[in-house]
């Protein structure tokens, strides 16, 4: 799958600029972000992130379109250092990266999240195509995949987490990637099925607006974009104004004044 290269310009906190060791390993992440494209998570990367001093970023996001290239596969992503590498082949060091562990010897691979909270199946399937490419350009195989879970205890990418058959099924279909033997055109995709639910959503109204990491409006989070939207999991009154609370686990206003429901 073509990568669009769009790398992110060279800063301290999502792009050092450090020399990869080596790719002994692709770590799989999701983005936890319901509804960002991998522009908006490059845009992210680019921007907000190093505005907030946030040291994070990682190599390729995918969804269900595209693969986004936001750092160059040979230099350092902070995607996977968050604790010191439990997976022991991908612990390391160097001189300008004390214990930089996975990170040093690591391509960071992220999944987009639908606005639902899930990630489509059709992201899953780039993913998988994305990564195969990656073991084929580096000598790896379905064994030398991991989730950010494996490296650091993360809990990420949740989906894999919480029903460990959905990695099992990830590697297993780069494996067919990968043994040429097996070489097959894409099976056709399905169009997903509509939901027939009744969920609400809220839309976010003006440029730049706050979520909240708990029901409590000093325990600010993320900044969500204009357009964003997000699906309500409940509303709740909060030191007498209301806020919803999104399927994500997120808070966000419900004052009309920044958001929209549809
Ligand atoms: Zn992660």
């Amino acid at each position: 799958m073509q990568l669009i290269k769009d790398y992110v310009k060279v800063n301290k906190y999502t792009r050092p600029k450090m020399k990869l060791l080596g790719v002994k390993g692709i770590v799989i992440h999701w983005t936890a972000t319901p509804n960002a494209t991998p522009k908006n998570e490059r845009d992210y990367f680019n921007g907000t992130a190093i505005a907030d001093k946030t040291f994070a970023s990682a190599h390729i996001f995918v969804d269900r379109k595209e693969a986004r290239l936001i750092i160059p596969l040979d230099e350092v992503a902070y995607h996977a250092n968050d604790k010191p590498s439990k997976v022991t082949k991908l612990k390391a060091t160097a001189s300008y990266y004390k214990g930089g562990n996975a990170n040093l010897t690591s391509i960071g691979v992220e999944m987009c999240v639908e606005k639902n909270g899930t990630i489509h199946p059709d992201t899953i399937d780039n993913a998988v195509e994305v990564v195969a490419d990656l073991c084929k350009k580096y000598g790896l195989s379905e064994n030398d995949i991991y989730r950010h879970y494996d490296v650091s205890g993360k809990n990420c990418p949740a989906p894999f987490v919480s029903d460990p058959k959905k990695f099992v099924a990830f590697k297993s279909d780069v494996k067919k990637k990968l043994s040429p033997s097996v070489k097959k055109e894409s099976p056709v995709k399905t169009a997903a099925k509509p939901k027939a639910s009744k969920q609400k959503t809220v839309i976010v109204k003006v440029s730049e607006l706050y979520t909240y990491k708990s029901a409590n409006w000093n325990d600010k989070g993320q900044i969500v974009k204009k357009g964003e939207a997000f699906t309500i999991a409940k509303e709740l009154t909060v030191s007498g104004s209301k806020m919803y609370q999104l399927k994500s686990g997120l808070y966000i206003t419900a004052n009309t004044k920044y958001v929209s429901v549809k």
